[in-house]
């Protein structure tokens, strides 16, 4: 059996548990946004506030007569900041980027230009804001209506990958499982275009999810400002470790094109939605809890969670780019000053040719086979570590990507074992550890 024929396809089994787990996510996430706001924003990130608020029957009616709409505001700057954004995906000059051959053995194409993408952002929200053609403070009082706007859209988009993928798919890579639930949850297509130059995942994934978290906690922090009269180094160093860390993913999006979430997932509700709505709610949550706690912190305990933040930042980038260079140099650029270690792996793709990849045993590739999570989550936890111990909620997002990373580690390995079969037995016997050198 080949790779394309196994999980290699990413056309998962829609068996009955996956397809409950998948109705589970599908009706309790979209409302989970919202609750999320609510504790965020109307119980000042007390989590105890609110389920002792909701405990008691009397309030279910205030609560629910509290909760946000949807607004012509919120649509506009939604419908703006995402025209805004396929503009330059579309238009900013960059190189070529040839993306991984895919299972059936295509070879998707991009437009390298995040980075330009993401100064051109900044550079357009800092002038916007100057020049008073939109009130960054105005997010913040619009948030809720926001995340409503986008669950719809968000949905909406799902619903045409769906029927896109199986009627007038851009690739031969693309496929149903025979379940519509499990089609639209899962997504039918793996690179959805619209013509032939506008990729669909790198608009959700990187231009609209990444992007937005970019602005979103700089929103925040006009927030604050307008409340308290100035920003709190505590909101600063969230908002400045969170778009350093954008600007790393930016710097290696090329690298992401190579990833699990494009070579892999497909695009539907999972990767799609989670990317833009899931992301702007749970991701940008510490920099939304900062806005009604604006702690000051001295400059001995600031300067040492910035270093360390900028620190886990780095070593993940470096990690990512080691892969990244490695491969691109077939194995010939040295790693940490020595000649690298590898496997030449083959491994047969759906039309049944045999081809061959790099596997690094060498470098941050050799400590653990998915040792860059480790620094990914540290990195979550430094910008959160700002607001302090006094409440949980903060850190729901360091606990959610803990989780994440972690299931994705073992469904990383499930897919590289079915690719390359004996070769990746042979990687894990140079490499036995998952994630956490001796220890998982
Ligand atoms: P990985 O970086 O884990 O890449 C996995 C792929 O890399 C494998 O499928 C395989 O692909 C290839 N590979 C595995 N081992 C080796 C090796 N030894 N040498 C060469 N190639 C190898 O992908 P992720 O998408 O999980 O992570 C990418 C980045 O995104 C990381 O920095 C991660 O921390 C971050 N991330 C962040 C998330 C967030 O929500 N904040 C979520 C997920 C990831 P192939 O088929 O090409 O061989």
């Amino acid at each position: 059996m080949s790779w394309a024929e196994t999980a290699g396809t990413g056309i998962e089994d829609g068996g009955i548990l996956r397809s409950l787990g998948a109705l589970l996510l599908l009706v309790s996430t979209p409302p989970f946004t919202i609750a999320l706001w609510s504790i965020f924003v109307q119980h000042q990130g007390s989590v105890t506030s609110f389920g002792l608020y909701l405990s008691d029957s009397a309030n279910w009616r205030p609560f629910l007569a509290s909760l946000p709409t949807v607004s012509w505001e919120a649509a506009y700057n939604i419908a703006a900041f995402g025209a805004f954004e396929a503009i330059l995906q579309l238009a900013v000059p960059g190189k070529e980027f040839l993306g991984p051959i895919s299972p059936k053995g295509n070879r998707p194409v991009y437009k390298a230009n995040g980075v330009e993408c993401y100064f051109l952002t900044l550079v357009a929200f800092f002038l916007c804001w100057k020049y008073a053609v939109f009130d960054p403070a105005r997010v913040y009082d619009q948030f809720g209506e926001i995340l409503n706007i986008l669950n719809i859209f968000g949905n909406a988009l799902c619903l045409f990958l769906t029927f896109k993928g199986k009627y007038f798919p851009s690739s031969t890579d693309s496929g149903s499982t025979g379940s519509f639930l499990f089609d639209y949850f899962w997504g039918t297509e793996l690179y959805p275009r619209i013509g032939k130059s506008f990729d669909i995942k790198q608009w959700t994934n990187c231009r609209m999810g990444l992007m937005g978290w970019s602005i979103l906690p700089l929103c925040f922090l006009a927030k604050q400002v307008e409340q308290t009269g100035k920003a709190s180094n505590s909101m600063v160093i969230c908002c400045v470790l969170m778009n350093i860390y954008i600007f790393k993913f930016f710097l290696w999006e090329t690298g992401y094109f190579c990833t699990m979430d494009i070579a892999h997932d497909r695009a539907g509700f999972y990767l799609c939605w989670g990317c833009l709505v899931w992301v702007p709610s749970v991701y940008t949550s510490p920099a939304l809890h900062l806005v009604h706690h604006p702690i000051d912190l001295s400059p001995a305990c600031a300067g040492t969670i910035t270093a360390l933040g900028v620190l886990m930042i780095y070593i993940n980038w470096a990690a990512d780019e080691q892969r990244k260079i490695f491969r691109s140099t077939g194995g010939k650029a040295k790693v940490w000053g020595r000649e690298p270690k590898y496997i030449t792996a083959k491994y047969k793709t759906g039309k049944g040719e045999t081809k061959t990849s790099l596997l690094l045993l060498s470098g941050w590739w050799g400590i653990a086979r998915h040792f860059h999570y480790i620094p990914e989550i540290l990195a979550s936890f430094f910008w959160t570590a700002p607001a302090l111990f006094t409440y949980a909620m903060p850190y729901f997002y360091v606990a959610y990507l803990t989780i994440l990373l972690f299931d994705r580690a073992y469904r990383d390995d499930a897919r590289c074992a079915a690719k390359y079969g004996k070769y990746w037995e042979a990687y894990k016997d140079h490499v036995p550890y998952k994630v956490v050198p001796f220890v998982l």
